[in-house]
């Protein structure tokens, strides 16, 4: 960890000070009615010097909720590679005992010494430390510069599309995750918001659609649960030529694989119940951005509609997001074993999974992803909607079960569930059909996950 000197620590404090005045915008929303501009502009500095750490810098501050200026003073934390990043991030021993993981802060609210006069936290729906910890995270792996952390992946998707108005488009992909088909279609439409879905292997086919009203484009790559990769670079440029917000639902794929924002987006959005949180034991939502004008329209909505994640479930991620690296190491390997005995089986008709050298876009997907993941989707020889029921039932170490990326394996069927919010004829263009089985590869032996399979196939 490198050092700081108070100095600099307090040179750097009034930049931040005199910046705030320039953008204001949001954030004095936000406490408008709590703090004075003088409050609002007041940094707090702590600096504990730890003699293990040496030097560890804890900065509140009302305007910038502080921890955005911890993050990015963490020494040198964000020239870190990706592993090491997963588990020191955006992350420091916890000012008051040193604990290396952060305190389960369960509160709601904070001691003032004077009106406006706290640490940084007087809300816990506005901001709480172990959130703070985790969005420092998230921020962190997906080389962002802010995070934001929800009650859901929905309650972040949410939060997105309440960034339009009454009459602005969105063009979707139009294999997306069931529940985000439903936010789009049944709560936002009948606010005026108007939404394309296209299939977005080619990326013309999303400029056919795009208008002057077009103000976001939303993909999932790999998609749920027909695994098609989208190029997210090609995409953002069109977007970028076109002022278009970008967003990209990075749950399948996580940081470890691919990069969103390096490759052009502007929001990342997760469901990090899945492979982030890791264990099935969480449900959270989360966005990542670079740019600070974004983040600060979406901390807004994120304080003002209160979809906010509790401490307990911050801290649960923020254990999972630790071990990222290696259980996604893992579900990359086994998935492949799987995949290709499903491949081989006789009995299969079809297997969908981005390493197939003919997958559509599997050149895509090797240049935008590190590996290809642990989701994998299949349909029985003859594409019997029983014949798919009989495989899920039989199933004994893949648990049949909704969600996805956890250590444990699990089987689902799309059709029935995750996607039964898409109407039958919308799914099928797709690819969804009743007899499409969906795999999320967990972390157990390979040669156990193959042998479950091999007997419920028969
Ligand atoms: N996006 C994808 C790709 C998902 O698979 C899911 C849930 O399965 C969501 C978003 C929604 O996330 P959550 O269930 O955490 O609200």
């Amino acid at each position: 960890m490198r050092m700081v000197t108070f100095g600099q620590l307090l040179q750097f404090s009034v930049i931040k000070s005199t910046g705030s005045k320039v953008s204001r915008s949001s954030f004095s929303q936000f406490h408008k009615n709590k703090t004075s501009n003088k409050q609002a502009n007041l940094i707090f500095i702590k600096a504990i010097v730890l003699e293990r750490y040496k030097a560890t810098i804890s900065l509140y501050s009302q305007k910038d909720k502080g921890t955005f200026v911890y993050r990015n003073l963490v020494m040198g934390k964000r020239q870190l590679k990706f592993n090491s990043r997963t588990i020191h991030g955006g992350q420091a021993p916890d000012e008051a005992y040193g604990a290396v993981m952060p305190p389960i802060y369960q509160t709601s609210t904070y001691a003032q010494s004077t009106p406006g006069g706290h640490k940084g936290y007087e809300y816990s729906r506005s901001a709480n430390p172990t959130r703070t910890a985790l969005e420092n995270s998230l921020a962190s792996i997906e080389n962002g510069n802010y995070g934001l952390a929800f009650g859901s992946g929905l309650a972040a998707i949410d939060a997105v599309i309440k960034l339009l108005r009454p009459g602005d488009e969105v063009i979707s992909t139009s294999d997306l995750y069931g529940g985000s088909y439903r936010i789009f279609k049944k709560i936002f439409e009948k606010f005026g918001i108007v939404f394309h879905f296209v299939g977005m292997q080619d990326t013309e086919e999303i400029a056919k659609h795009i208008s002057a009203k077009t103000k976001l484009i939303w993909l999932e790559t790999p998609t749920n649960p027909m695994m098609n990769i989208i190029d997210i670079m090609s995409v953002s440029l069109l977007a970028r030529k076109h002022k278009i917000l970008l967003a990209v639902d990075n749950t399948f794929a996580t940081p470890y694989l691919q990069l969103p924002l390096d490759l052009g987006a502007d929001i990342v959005m997760h469901s990090a119940t899945k492979y982030l949180g890791g264990h099935s034991d969480v449900v959270l939502g989360a966005l990542v951005v670079k740019d600070k004008e974004l983040a600060e329209q979406l901390y807004f909505i994120q304080n003002a509609s209160g979809a906010v994640c509790g401490p307990m479930d911050s801290f649960l991620v923020l254990r999972g997001i630790k071990t990222l690296h290696v259980r996604m190491q893992r579900h990359c390997e086994n998935g492949r074993a799987v995949a290709e005995y499903l491949a081989n089986h006789p009995k299969i008709e079809k297997v969908f999974w981005p390493g197939f050298i003919d997958h559509p876009n599997h050149e895509v997907a090797k240049s935008q992803m590190k590996d290809f993941g642990g989701m994998i989707s299949f349909v029985p020889k003859g594409g019997n909607f029983q014949d798919a029921i009989k495989i899920v039932e039989k199933l004994e170490l893949f648990t049949l079960a909704e969600s996805l990326g956890g250590v444990e394996s699990l089987a689902g069927h799309p059709a029935s569930m995750t996607h039964a919010s898409i109407p039958k004829e919308e799914r099928e263009k797709s690819g969804v059909v009743d007899a499409l089985i969906r795999l999320s590869v967990g972390i157990e032996d390979k040669e156990d996950l193959i042998e479950d399979l091999r007997e419920a196939i028969g």
